[in-house]
């Protein structure tokens, strides 16, 4: 082992992580690991010489200690719309885009859980190329860290990053320890300090794992949706073999139900002469009631229309507008709330479910053009 990975990387821990490496690690009074967090988490500042507020005696045992290491922008591409994508480099050659999306006052972070995905998700780009690993804590909170330092975030006074959703690459509810200490480092006023609604997971509906959550956590739910009924579902999602939708629905009626007003985002992306028929927004419809009834709540079922973003290679089709209007109406003349994802960012292949698919290519293709370079004696093959 090198020096470098025996010092603990400050990033990989939430606040009671934090506080006990400086009372138990270094020593320390526990309210140092505050001042730590907010140098990191509002200010950026990644080398404990610029901790000015800490003594010299401290800042010397932290660089003998710990390290702050952020993820890697391999490259960054901003879209006409604002929209603002980062290609990060992980360990390994792997690489995860983050997306930040803006709209009428808010700012949305669309953030990554794991490199690759195993659930195999027929509709999904990630899918089609597996899974490789989990997060880290560190590599989750950094892609937060990296989109705030660029878009001068600052937490509490000068808000641009108002939402995360961890709807990029992967499952979370599969990486939940890392996931659940990253999504209380973007809740904490020493963190980037985001209420609760505003940072949302999505999963794909991993029955006990959801209750899990609403026992450690208080974050808004989505779930991924995408058919009305088993039998199509678990064509779509084969996740919905081992937790059909009943189950499902159970869990978020019990997830829902910890607190008074809580909703769940149902998303359900629409691929033509598949999921997008009449009958299906009928069935949807009938799901969405028996949900509200059970939480006993109106609107406690929101839908989220999601128009298919065609990728290389898969087999289905964005369906068409007018279907795509037609299946919101439905919805609406039965009294279920639900809204059309608008598609952002698609110069850029960051809308919905282009978050990914063609990432390792892209890097791989990074990789030769340098090589190239290189051998030409132009640029840096190793940059
Ligand atoms: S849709 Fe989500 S859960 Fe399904 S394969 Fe894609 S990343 Fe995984």
């Amino acid at each position: 082992m090198n020096a470098i990975s025996t010092k603990q990387n400050l990033l990989e821990l939430d606040r009671e992580g934090l506080e006990n490496f400086f009372a138990d690690t270094l020593g320390e009074k526990r309210f140092r690991a505050h001042q730590v967090m907010k140098w990191i988490h509002h200010r950026y500042v990644t080398d404990f010489a610029e901790m000015t507020d800490l003594g010299k005696a401290l800042r010397a045992k932290l660089e003998e200690s710990a390290v702050i290491v952020v993820p890697k922008v391999q490259f960054e591409k901003p879209s006409a719309d604002g929209t603002h994508k980062w290609l990060l480099g992980m360990d390994g050659g792997n690489a995860i885009e983050t997306v930040f999306i803006p709209d009428k006052g808010r700012g949305t972070l669309c953030v990554s859980s794991q490199v690759g995905c195993a659930l195999n998700c027929q509709f999904c780009s990630t899918a089609t190329q597996g899974f490789n690993r989990n997060l880290s804590t560190a590599e989750i909170i950094g892609q937060v860290w990296v989109a705030a330092r660029h878009l001068g975030n600052v937490p509490h006074h000068q808000r641009k990053l108002t939402n995360v959703v961890m709807m990029g690459m992967g499952e979370p509810l599969a990486n939940f320890d890392n996931v659940v200490r990253a999504m209380s480092v973007m809740r904490d006023d020493l963190g980037f300090g985001l209420a609760n609604k505003r940072v949302t997971l999505s999963t794909a509906g991993m029955v006990p794992m959801i209750d899990k959550l609403g026992e450690v956590s208080d974050v808004s739910l989505a779930v991924s949706l995408h058919a009305p009924n088993d039998e199509l579902r678990s064509e779509l999602v084969p996740l919905n073999k081992k937790y059909p939708i009943a189950e499902l629905l159970e869990s978020c009626v019990r997830y829902a139900s910890r607190k008074k007003g809580t909703s769940i985002t149902f998303e359900y992306t629409l691929m033509k002469g598949v999921n997008d028929q009449p009958q299906h927004a009928k069935q949807l419809a009938r799901l969405m009631h028996k949900f509200d009834n059970a939480v006993q709540m109106k609107d406690a079922a929101k839908v989220n229309l999601i128009p298919f973003n065609p990728f290389p290679g898969t087999r289905f089709e964005r369906s068409a507008d007018e279907d795509i209007r037609a299946f919101q109406k439905t919805l609406q003349e039965a009294r279920v709330l639900a809204t059309v994802r608008r598609t952002r960012g698609d110069d850029i292949d960051a809308a919905c479910g282009q978050l990914k698919g063609q990432v390792l290519d892209r890097t791989r293709r990074q990789a030769e053009f340098r090589k190239r370079l290189a051998e030409q004696g132009i640029g840096d093959a190793a940059a």
